[in-house]
């Protein structure tokens, strides 16, 4: 059964969509099977991963209005072991329906239990805001990853999402966990950055990941190319620090397989000695 992971925060620019499209490659180059959902309308995955309006037959907003089901419109990428669902939005009036229809709050948990079997990880890439696709993301996924932008002050927009999960966490969906909170276009040795990795060590620490996404040309370079920076330049920085945050990530499947194993393990041991 794939782990839904959603990428949100509701602050614009801070990386949602590098860190989505990057993430989801690293892991499918680890050999995970993905999938990547872009659950903004502003399309910007399908840029990132090359694919441009001939080349998409159908997405999100094709499914909401039950115009395909989701395997349809399942795009295969570069990678064999990504695959991709792009939102194909291209009109104002789209937008403005797909956001109508993304309030029905049980709809894309239900559309995605037929796929989840297929795959290791899906990743969902949100707006920066939290109404609306970003709603229906959190409500079906198992966890949250919070990319944030190095000596950018977004850490009002932490508090923000940190309280509407645990909202949601008490109505729809109990089990939402955080992944972490990863730093994203991090430059050292400015005085910004040790302000806020201070602030972050203060407030957030529990959440913080240990792997650093650092500013990196060729990631934002890639995007241009329609290639994840994986299979744009995979000996720079930026490729080997995705690949590093795909690693944790898959460190805390581990780590959480090993808990449930050991609470069952631990119920049975106490069961044989009654
Ligand atoms: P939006 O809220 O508008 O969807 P976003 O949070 O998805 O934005 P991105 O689109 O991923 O943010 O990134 C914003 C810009 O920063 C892009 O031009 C991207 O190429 C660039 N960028 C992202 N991460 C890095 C990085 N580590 N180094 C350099 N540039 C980066
Ligand atoms: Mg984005």
């Amino acid at each position: 059964m794939a782990k839904i992971i959603c990428i949100a925060i509701p602050k614009g620019g801070v990386g949602k969509t590098t860190t989505a499209v990057n993430l989801a490659a690293s892991l499918a180059v680890l050999e995970k099977r993905v999938l990547l959902i872009d659950a903004d309308p502003f399309g910007a995955c399908a840029l990132a991963l090359g694919f441009t309006q001939e080349k998409i037959k159908g997405g999100l907003y094709e499914v909401y209005n039950f115009i395909y089901s989701l395997s349809q419109v399942i795009h295969r990428t570069e990678l064999p072991f990504l695959d991709f669902i792009p939102v194909n939005i291209r009109s104002v009036q789209m937008e403005e329906r797909l956001l109508r229809l993304s309030e029905n709050k049980t709809l894309l948990r239900n559309i995605l239990q037929s796929i989840t079997p297929y795959y290791d990880y899906i990743i969902i890439d949100t707006p920066p805001v939290l109404k609306g696709l970003t709603t229906a993301a959190l409500l079906c996924a198992h966890s949250v990853l919070i990319p944030i932008r190095s000596g950018y002050f977004s850490l009002e927009g932490i508090d923000k999402l940190l309280k509407y999960i645990e909202s949601i966490r008490e109505t729809y969906n109990k089990g939402l966990t955080i992944e972490g909170i990863v730093q994203t276009m991090y430059e050292p040795h400015t005085k910004v950055t040790e302000i806020m990795d201070h602030e972050l060590m203060q407030r957030f620490r529990k959440y913080l990941l240990q792997t650093i996404i650092p500013r990196s040309t060729h990631l934002n370079e890639a995007t241009f190319y329609g290639k994840p920076v994986v299979l744009f330049n995979a000996s720079s920085k930026g490729a080997t620090a995705y690949l590093n945050l795909a690693r944790e990530i898959l460190q805390h499947g581990n780590e959480e397989a090993v808990n449930i194993v050991g609470g069952q393990s631990e119920s049975e041991v106490q069961g044989s000695t009654l």
